[in-house]
């Protein structure tokens, strides 16, 4: 039996109407190095009228794809709510990649329009020429006379484009499966590849990132999204806050700690969200420069493993809760928050915030052993993390149909390429990335944890470690030590502040005092560029 409920379907112009009248009163701020330039969500309605009219009038039609190379800003968000009310789909580009990837995610993507912020001209104007289906490109913030157009490319200035606009447009009703908004991941191995999220994908992850147990984000809240807007949607912040009415900081191009404590010092956020290398800079800054971040209700750190000692400096120096996170691209990108259960208390309550997370009911989640046997959720088993669920993918965009990786996909389940363990109420704790775990002498150490054990040492401020080869023992971890300013502790000391955490044969005898690890992107520890560093005789 059919039941008799109505079936509109959830759609992000409905969204963008909602959040443009009924939360009117929200508003996005940019922080300009000394102040904001703010825009209410009813003036953002009107902006996105009018960026969704300009766009029509350059061509730009149902399921058309329109990128973005932009920073974290007002103008970013209207796009962000235009583009896919429209019918049409939202492309942020990742404004770090390499150039060749830029290239190849953009045609890939076959990009007809780009919004292009006036600061980041000189990044793309060299690979315009080489993107293939780009016919026009719209500069933000900048002039457009500072870029020379290619042959094929007209080149338009956002505000004058806009002027002449009116600010109303006809949404059209989608069917809610359609694409919204596509992202490439950021090809840690081979090309960047694409994942393509719907109106329904979006809608359901925004209802969540809003919920008590996911982010929690309300009305009430200020949030500061430093996680980019082209890594994995900012985490469906920007959607969330429409949905809910929370008001958004965005840091723009000021992303250093000093500016990112100079805007929480002027604007009080009670919400901020970014990978942990960010973070670890707030705090060195905050020891030379303190500042109460007592206005932040919560800090959701995702996108690596956050270090512990990181949360608990933030807790007992700060006063401020980190909240942990884990999810990846292909999952819109929320997989698991670390709430911990009610009456949970000291070391057990710990234990479950250091945790990756617990799963939401909508994304199940199983765990395969190598044998592709499946292994039992009692805390202990590990498998690599399989899910599956309404906001997670089931395939890579491919432009001549479905193309489902087999490598990455397993009977309509996601595999994560993580390895961790579950505990019967669903909380998720990961060792390692299957790529990044150190195989010695036929037993697993993990990377992840052995960072955290040598990032808890009062002189380190980062430690990455990879395993390189050794002939007794196909391989060995080395550690690559940041270590604090004015601070001298030795591959001696670091090594045996670990005796207490680890097994003697796991006990690295690699060390790399380096200036600084590298860092992908997005921001993460970038392994495969210690690798190579390793290889190429730069390490120690
Ligand atoms: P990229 O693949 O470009 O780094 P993603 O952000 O999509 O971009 O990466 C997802 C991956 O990041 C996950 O599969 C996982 O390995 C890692 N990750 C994300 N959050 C966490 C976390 N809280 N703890 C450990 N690893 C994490």
């Amino acid at each position: 039996m059919l039941s008799t409920m109505q079936d509109g379907p959830l759609s992000l112009a409905t969204l963008l109407r909602y959040a443009s009248t009924a939360k009117a009163a929200g508003e996005v701020a940019t922080w300009t190095g000394d102040d904001v330039r703010r825009l209410s969500y009813s003036d953002l309605g009107r902006q996105a009228g009018r960026l969704a009219n300009a766009l029509s009038s350059l061509g730009v039609g149902l399921t058309d794809r329109v990128a973005t190379f932009m920073w974290n800003n007002n103008e970013h968000l209207v796009a962000y709510n235009a583009i896919p009310a429209m019918g049409s789909v939202l492309h942020a580009l990742n404004i770090r990649l390499f150039p060749e990837q830029l290239v190849y995610v953009a045609n890939h993507a076959e990009d007809k329009v780009i919004l292009l912020d006036g600061s980041l001209v000189p990044l793309l104007a060299p690979l315009l020429p080489q993107l293939e289906a780009v016919e026009h490109v719209v500069v933000v913030n900048g002039d457009p006379a500072s870029l020379e157009a290619p042959a094929g490319v007209e080149v338009h200035g956002y505000d004058e484009l806009l002027g002449a606009q009116s600010e109303d447009y006809d949404y059209p009703v989608v069917d809610e499966r359609q694409a919204a908004a596509m992202c490439y991941t950021s090809g840690t191995t081979g090309e960047p590849k694409g994942v393509v999220y719907s109106h329904r994908s979006t809608f359901l992850h925004s209802m969540h990132v809003c919920t008590g147990d996911g982010m929690s984000l309300s009305a009430r809240d200020d949030v500061l999204t430093i996680v980019p807007m082209f890594h994995a949607n900012a985490w469906g912040l920007p959607y969330a806050a429409l949905m809910c009415g929370a008001s958004l900081l965005m840091p723009d191009r000021f992303l250093q700690p000093e500016p990112i404590l100079a805007m929480m010092a002027a604007e009080k956020p009670s919400f901020a969200a970014a990978v942990p290398t960010i973070w670890t800079g707030v705090l060195g800054q905050l020891a030379t420069h303190p500042q109460d971040i007592t206005h932040l209700r919560q800090v959701i750190v995702g996108g690596s493993a956050v270090p512990p000692a990181m949360m608990r400096a933030f807790d007992d120096e700060h006063g401020v809760t980190v909240v942990h996170a884990w999810g990846m691209t292909e999952m819109s990108p929320l997989g698991s928050v670390a709430h911990p259960p009610p009456g949970a208390t000291g070391d057990e309550k710990w234990a479950y915030r250091i945790s990756q997370g617990q799963f939401p009911v909508q994304v199940e989640a199983r765990l395969v052993d190598d044998d592709g046997a499946i292994v039992p959720h009692d805390g202990e088993s590990l498998g690599e993390v399989e899910v599956r669920g309404p906001w997670i993918t089931a395939s890579y965009y491919a432009p001549d149909g479905v193309a489902v990786d087999e490598a990455k996909f397993h009977d309509g389940w996601l595999r994560t390429g993580d390895v961790g363990r579950i505990t019967p109420d669903g909380y998720l704790t990961l060792v390692d990335r299957s790529k990044d775990v150190i195989k010695s002498g036929g037993e697993w150490i993990s990377s992840v944890d052995m960072e955290n054990a040598v990032m808890a040492h009062p002189d380190v401020t980062e430690a990455a470690v990879i395993g390189v080869p050794d002939p007794n023992w196909d391989e060995r971890p080395l550690v690559a030590v940041v270590l604090a300013d004015g601070a001298s502790a030795g591959a001696e000391d670091l090594r045996s502040s670990l005796e207490a955490h680890f097994a003697k044969w796991q006990l690295p005898e690699h060390w790399a005092f380096v200036k600084e690890v590298p860092k992908t992107s997005v921001g993460k520890f970038d392994k495969k560029v210690l690798r190579k560093q390793y290889a190429d005789g730069e390490l120690e």
